[in-house]
């Protein structure tokens, strides 16, 4: 029952590890395509740009008093169709409910395969010509997204905000992969073992052995099917 239970929490552990290796992976190398669909809130304050493949997602985001920026939208989708739920775009920040701003954007970049497991975000500190990351790891190499629509452009990130149900997701997908995989694995290479007359724990040649046990590792040789270790690290 313990060995069960370690056993599911490293697979666990494990599928965490790939979620976030899978997620960094398309963070850093993966192109998100330069084609976006675009929508726009119901009183025409609010618009948002966004770019999606299996990959990744990102979501620009423009709330604004004026709301001139947005009328050359007019006749696009409706904001609340294309905005995740995880980004809780609908609720002003506090500045610009108090009026000190009269307008507010974000940029988030959102990765992970098959659901989307984490987010970043950067911002453009006025006047600035760099851009901010938040909630991510910046990396040398440019989106090209960011190239063509946005300057200064945006570096990529590796994301570090969770999306949880994504993340929860994808962690049980790859733990479960890992589950079939792994045992089968080892599976086979004991049945090979087995076959060309080796220890099936180690492989060490045993067809001269006279002993009972393995020399090598000491795996009682008769008893080798019940005793070998399922998994052998
Ligand atoms: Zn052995």
């Amino acid at each position: 029952m313990r060995r069960r239970l370690t056993k599911l929490v490293i697979f666990l552990l494990l599928g965490v590890v790939l979620n976030v290796a899978v997620a960094w992976g398309c963070a850093a190398w993966a192109d998100i395509g330069t084609d976006y669909t675009e929508g726009i809130s119901e009183d025409g304050t609010a618009s948002l740009l966004r770019w999606s493949s299996n990959i990744g997602t990102l979501i620009y985001f423009e709330r604004s008093r004026t709301a001139t920026l947005n009328r050359k939208m007019r006749g696009s989708r409706r904001m609340d169709e294309l905005s995740p739920y995880w980004l809780h775009l609908d609720v002003p920040s506090a500045a610009y409910q108090s009026g000190r701003i009269s307008g507010e954007n974000s940029f988030t970049d959102a990765r992970g395969w098959p659901a989307l497991t984490m987010w970043s975000e950067y911002e453009w500190p006025a006047y600035r010509q760099t851009v901010v990351v938040k909630g991510g790891l910046p990396l040398s190499s440019r989106h090209s997204v960011g190239q063509l629509y946005f300057w200064p452009p945006l570096p990529r990130a590796l994301p570090l905000r969770p999306i949880w149900l994504g993340f929860a997701f994808n962690t049980l997908f790859y733990a479960a992969i890992l589950w079939l995989v792994i045992p089968g694995q080892f599976a086979l290479r004991r049945h090979i073992r087995r076959k060309r007359g080796l220890c099936v724990a180690c492989g060490y040649d045993l067809r001269h052995a006279n002993h009972d046990a393995c020399r090598e590792c000491g795996a009682a040789i008769h008893l080798q099917r019940a005793v070998a270790p399922r998994i052998e690290q």
